[in-house]
């Protein structure tokens, strides 16, 4: 019987299939590493080749696994965002690297456009900023740049990881496959108004964008197409970029509910609702879903060093030996002894935006010891969170309670000071996978197993909680000895 969902679950540096059950149980997860391509500083490509090539071989030995594609519903796709990948239509073959969001190739364009004056109606429009990171100007950069997609013609296709996919799995040895983008990661192109759903010439036109190689734009649950490269025929039928796809897997579903994501960097998007947000603290205004045509909007902020911050500690400056090891440390003295750490180790992000600042470690005496400084690591993550929060609530999505995942979160320590210093209900699931949960929740919409998004939330599966417990006057002291700290850091960079 076709019960279960394959979720791709494409990543920055792996992509991934998994097999889930109509209840949420993950029965089945194959991974691959993807190569990762430097060709100069801050220019970051990948193969959308490999990617193709991996994603399938993963989603080949997931089929097998769940005995056969007769046995799945539906495929759902979530993929790493911003990146562009270039293809000629007739061949399905890639025409130039794909750029990855973390590419800065275009900065100097970017700064262009903001001295310009571009910058307010960017945001208008898309929610986001005129930076680097969107897709927007990677696509320009690589029209003026790559003669070969010029030269290609009306036989350009460009997309986003999500289209890419699409494409691959339903292109046939002599047809075209189906070209789409679903609207989150649509939103995250700069090139769409968020308010309509649509394109917008006008952005289009600001970057040099080809209308005519772009996907239209989908809904994030129905059904795309069919692939039959692994038997049986099977419907796509749910599409989101990560952050997305895990703000769905939280059920984060009614304006209000927050999710933060701590991996490597960290990401907070917060439910805003049927409203489209406009951000006065430069947080971004994105597309949380569409289904049915309609749209639910999200704030998001993103802190550009979480997890690595750890990283750091540990083949750096050699102070512990295992990520784990620092929950024992941080709990084996009672404070931070007056140690404040700001991991501004590539500048800040939300809410601050301060690309020049450098991290700090203050406050240091005698007193402090290796478990000091690693207590202070792991405070900069609530610290970080509060300075969000405090954003957050000024354009009107303050957090309710806070929903955590990410590899950083299997730190209980660190669970409980979220909800300590950020004084709400802090929510850990189980099953930390969200982001391909999302996907699955998102595929069962689409194939019509679950009637909404509230129907497929019970997905999620079982919960732990932390309530808040620490003394209004701790919290003080802390906040007062970050607030110091990241102000001497951003004073520094100006
Ligand atoms: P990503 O998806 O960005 O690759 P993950 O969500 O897998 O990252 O999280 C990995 C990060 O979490 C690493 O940077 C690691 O340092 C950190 N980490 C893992 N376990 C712990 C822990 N118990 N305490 C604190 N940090 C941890």
């Amino acid at each position: 019987m076709a019960d279960k969902l394959l979720v791709i679950d494409e990543g920055t540096t792996s992509t991934r299939a998994m097999l889930f059950a109509a209840d949420g149980t993950c029965l089945g997860c194959e991974q691959a590493e993807l190569t990762q391509h430097y060709p100069a500083p801050g220019l970051v490509e990948h193969d959308a080749a490999e990617i193709w090539e991996r994603t399938l071989a993963c989603a080949r030995k997931i089929v097998e696994q769940a005995g056969g594609a007769g046995a799945i519903a539906a495929i759902g796709i979530t993929n790493q965002r911003e990146t562009v990948v270039f293809w000629d239509k007739s061949t399905g073959e890639p025409l130039a690297p794909a750029i990855v969001w973390q590419d800065r190739r275009t900065a100097a364009m970017c700064r262009k456009l903001k001295q310009a004056g571009h910058e307010p109606t960017v945001q208008a429009r898309t929610g986001l900023l005129l930076d680097p990171y969107f897709s927007g100007s990677k696509i320009g950069w690589a029209m003026a740049n790559w003669p070969q997609l010029k030269q290609a013609g009306d036989r350009l296709a460009v997309g986003t990881i999500d289209s890419w996919l699409v494409w691959k799995l339903t292109a046939g040895e002599k047809t075209a496959g189906v070209h789409v983008t679903d609207a989150t990661n649509a939103s995250r192109t700069a090139l769409m108004a968020i308010g309509s759903g649509h394109w917008d010439d006008g952005l289009i036109d600001l970057f040099d964008a080809p209308r005519a190689a772009l996907p239209e734009i989908v809904d994030c649950a129905g059904n795309y197409g069919k692939t039959t490269l692994f038997g049986a025929p099977i419907p796509i039928c749910g599409m989101a970029g990560d952050q997305q796809a895990a703000t769905i897997g939280q059920a984060c579903l009614d304006p209000g509910d927050t999710k933060a994501t701590f991996g490597t960097g960290a990401f907070v998007l917060t439910q805003y609702g049927a409203r489209q947000p406009t951000s006065k603290n430069r947080l971004l205004a994105t597309i949380a879903w569409q289904i049915g045509g309609r749209r639910a909007y999200a704030l998001e902020g993103s802190v550009f060093v979480a997890g690595s911050l750890i990283q750091w500690l540990r083949d750096s400056l050699k102070l512990i030996a295992t990520a784990p090891e620092t929950e024992g440390l941080a709990r084996s003295v009672d404070d931070n002894a007056g140690v404040y750490l700001v991991p501004a180790l590539s500048g800040l992000g939300a809410p601050w935006w301060e690309a020049e600042a450098r991290g700090s470690i203050s406050g240091l005496s005698f007193t402090a010891t290796r478990a000091h400084i690693v207590r202070a690591a792991l405070e900069a993550m609530a610290h970080q969170a509060h300075d969000l929060k405090t954003a957050f609530a000024a354009d009107g999505a303050d957090w309710k309670a806070l929903r955590i995942d990410g590899g950083m979160v299997a730190n209980d320590w660190l669970a409980q000071d979220f909800a300590d210093m950020l004084d709400v209900h802090v929510e850990r699931p189980a099953f930390a996978e969200t982001t391909a949960l999302g996907a699955a929740m998102l595929a069962g919409v689409g194939c019509g197993m679950f009637a909404d998004l509230k129907a497929a939330s019970a997905m999620r599966g079982k919960i732990a909680a932390f309530e808040p417990r620490m003394e209004v006057a701790v919290r003080d002291v802390r906040l007062a000895g970050w607030e110091r700290a990241v102000r001497s850091v951003i004073d520094a960079a100006r």
